[in-house]
């Protein structure tokens, strides 16, 4: 007896393949219907005998596609029509609602073997792309997700690649960038387009030239990465920044002869979304000192895309990949801004002309307890929305300064921009409107709020207030970190939020950053923070811990009068701590902060580490780096209630009797983390005392600081509380604009 049955799929089937799939499950056993793509998810109308239905079903479930995913399945009667054939309806549109962008993806395992088969027409192409892999957001115009809205609309199928395109048992069915060498996409070296390009920029990289390579989401900047005088040069010309390199390894062979690699690692690095992976160095794994200065960690990522396959040989296995841009503007993505943005980084181009769209950052995570932490959010994963616990209103949040991403909300959905970057200047502003108004148009967001940070200069802030037109919703920056970790961890009601980071406007106008809070997602309280310091210099003394460092100094001992033993007063000039020894004392000039990150900075500087920083967090990874496995805490005192105050003065008392007793100063910083540990444990102790809440959410840019983060996550689960850390957004400023969103949609229920 013919029945006929209505399946809804939600989950990862939209973008991976999944259509075809089905269309050639149905095929399989013989059944008859049609599927199509939702804005809630694939649907399915089957028309067959119960068995055959039944097999289907448990075939759709049992041989998915490699990135498809299946979330919920529903299955409802309907009454026979007589469908006659399978089919697959391809249109998209579905107005008003969601519409379908995935992510890039990088090249799956049968591209790469079309890619090197000598005999297959894709031989070495390096453009091959099909339904499970390649170019997507980057390249995406407008929605519904199809060819003429794309980069590459402007490149028309050859016959061959348009039958691939058109033949639903075909891997490439509807693979929107689908191409091949005689219609799709070609390179360009240096302005020449004919010959052997990668073997030419092979030879160049050999050479130890910096080249400008076009990726899937911008450029890059490549170099030999075992050459130091390569990857020296590449710094020199990038000025400023004493940054980390990302490198690229040839495969996961030889990511793991550069660092240590276990089974989450390697995971990681394969991910088809394939992130950049913070991964432990091995001792002299050849890599040049200068690609990551001051650290015992490495930045790896493998190749993405066929021409990524095309840059290494056999004595070229590991290179630098670093964002092409100058220090903090945007990634350079378009021809024609390359040579007049670059010509002063690479000394050769290698470009294509498959325009980028949208401009993608690579992804960052590192790996925390066995599994993914995300340290910047980026291409492979934006804009994939988050689902989150609740329907919400339709809301933009701006975001912080640093590491910005913005949040659009829409249904049960957070859609997080990609990395803008930090918001600093006018080129990164116009980015960040720029990806703005394609999301809201891509997820047809109509947003009836914004929500900014409180710091009034923010650019985000001034775009909140000034330009977006929208009813503001002010944040506090940490009660937003707090939230961020929330609803990454869909978690709702009343937590005690440790906040710790560098730098956020607090509610009374001082700089916050070692923040207790009692918070849900409406509000929250300041139950107890690191006693305040007053910071000498406004924004230069984020560039000098040393300045931190007199400020603590002066707080313990009563002056800055030279201590014997402590590098710090050997290394900075003494008119430069007696004029900062009189802002203190006078109140000049300085603002109070109960920032982490400015206590991170003063005990680097204690320890003779580093009294100048490059870029922001700099102090706090290279004292991570520098750690032994020593024992042991310095002293610290709880004072005083709402909100209650960490004096710690007495662990900076400890730590300068333990310089002057010649104590290495791994150890010392050894002792800090711990302490710090103790700090978050005890601190949270104390307010489960008085409030009896028992949930803890770790957020804030210290957290990434994966020492401390273990350190202090251990101590809590020893004493019985319920533990919240990132999942999916980082727990830097680019988790923030999440945090942001829920509390303005929160705000917005409760007032409307
Ligand atoms: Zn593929
Ligand atoms: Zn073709
Ligand atoms: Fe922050």
């Amino acid at each position: 007896m013919t029945i006929r049955r209505r399946i809804e799929l939600q989950g990862v089937v939209q973008g991976v393949g999944f259509r075809p799939f089905v269309y050639r499950t149905a095929l399989r056993y013989g059944i008859n219907g049609r599927v199509w793509n939702s804005s809630e998810g694939v649907f399915i109308e089957v028309e067959a005998a119960t068995n055959q239905i039944d097999c289907f079903l448990q075939t759709l479930q049992s041989e998915l596609p490699p990135l498809a995913r299946i979330d919920h399945l529903a299955v409802s009667e309907q009454s026979p029509v007589g469908t006659r054939n399978f089919e697959i309806d391809t249109s998209q549109t579905i107005p008003g609602q969601f519409a379908l962008v995935p992510p890039d993806i990088a090249t799956c395992p049968e591209c790469l073997a079309d890619f090197t088969d000598p005999a297959n027409r894709r031989f070495h192409y390096p453009f091959t792309n099909c339904t499970n892999c390649g170019p997507r957001y980057s390249i995406i115009r407008d929605v519904p997700y199809d060819r003429p809205f794309t980069t590459m609309a402007d490149f028309p199928m050859c016959p061959a690649c348009e039958a691939e395109y058109t033949d639903p048992l075909n891997r490439r069915f509807h693979a929107e960038p689908n191409a091949c060498p005689d219609c799709g996409p070609s390179l360009e070296l240096d302005g020449e387009s004919t010959g052997d390009l990668p073997a030419r920029a092979r030879e160049l990289l050999h050479a130890g030239k910096i080249l400008a390579v076009k990726g899937l989401g911008g450029f890059h900047l490549a170099c030999d990465a075992t050459s130091e005088a390569a990857v020296a040069l590449l710094r020199e010309r990038k000025r400023r920044s004493g940054k980390a390199f990302a490198v690229m390894a040839r495969c996961a062979e030889v990511a793991d002869r550069l660092c240590l690699v276990g089974d989450a690692e390697r995971q990681l690095l394969e991910d088809p979304r394939r992130p950049v992976v913070l991964l432990p160095s091995r001792p002299d794994n050849g890599v040049a000192p200068s690609v990551a200065p001051g650290q015992n960690r490495l930045g790896v990522m493998l190749p993405y895309t066929p021409l990524h396959h095309l840059l290494f040989d056999d004595s070229l296995t590991t290179l630098v990949m670093t964002s092409g841009n100058m220090a903090e503007e945007p990634i350079v993505s378009r021809n024609d801004e390359a040579r007049p943005r670059l010509h002063t980084l690479a000394d050769h181009f290698l470009l294509h002309n498959r325009p980028i769209q949208t401009r993608v950052d690579d992804s960052v995570v590192q790996l925390f307890e066995g599994r993914p932490y995300p340290v910047r959010r980026s291409r492979g994963y934006a804009p994939e929305p988050i689902a989150l616990q609740h329907p919400m209103a339709e809301i933009l949040a701006c975001g912080g300064e640093l590491k910005n991403t913005f949040c659009l909300t829409k249904d049960r959905y957070a859609i997080l921009s990609q990395h803008i970057g930090d918001l600093e200047n006018l080129e990164t502003m116009a980015f960040f409107r720029e990806t703005l108004a394609h999301l809201q148009r891509f997820f047809r967001v109509k947003p009836v709020a914004v929500a900014h940070d409180l710091h009034p200069n923010y650019l985000g802030t001034r775009f909140a207030l000034q330009e977006s037109g929208l009813p503001p919703i002010g944040v506090q920056h940490h009660h937003a970190h707090i939230a961020s970790c929330m609803a990454d961890n869909g978690i709702d009601g009343n937590v005690i939020g440790v906040a710790l980071d560098g730098t956020g406007y607090g509610t009374d106008g001082n700089i916050w950053g070692g923040e207790f809070l009692v918070c849900d997602f409406l509000e929250f309280e300041r139950a107890g923070h690191l006693a305040c310091m007053p910071l000498a210099g406004g924004d230069s003394a984020v560039r000098q811990p040393w300045r931190s460092a007199m400020a603590y100094l002066r707080a313990t001992f009563g002056s800055v009068a030279p201590i014997p033993g402590l590098p710090v007063f050997r290394d900075v000039p003494a008119k430069q701590i007696q004029v900062v020894g009189t802002m203190l004392e006078k109140g000049l000039n300085t603002i109070p902060t109960s920032s982490c990150g400015r206590l991170f900075d003063a005990v680097a500087s204690l320890l003779g580490l580093r009294h100048e920083t490059t870029y922001e967090g700099q102090a706090a990874i290279e004292l991570e780096m520098m750690t032994s496995n020593a024992s042991g805490t310095y002293d610290f005192d709880i004072v005083g209630r709402d909100p209650f105050q960490i004096d710690m003065r007495p662990t900076i008392a400890g730590i300068v009797r333990e310089m002057r007793m010649g104590v290495p100063p791994g150890d010392i910083s050894a002792r800090f983390h711990s302490t710090v540990a103790h700090v978050a444990a005890e601190g949270c102790k104390h307010i489960r005392e008085a409030h009896g809440l028992n949930r803890v959410c770790l957020s804030g840019g210290t957290f990434q600081n994966l020492r401390l983060l273990g350190q202090t996550s251990e101590l809590l689960r020893h004493a019985d509380f319920e533990l919240f850390t990132h999942l999916r957004v980082p727990t830097n400023d680019g988790g923030l604009a999440l945090g942001q969103a829920v509390i303005a949609s929160h705000r917005l229920r409760n007032t409307g």
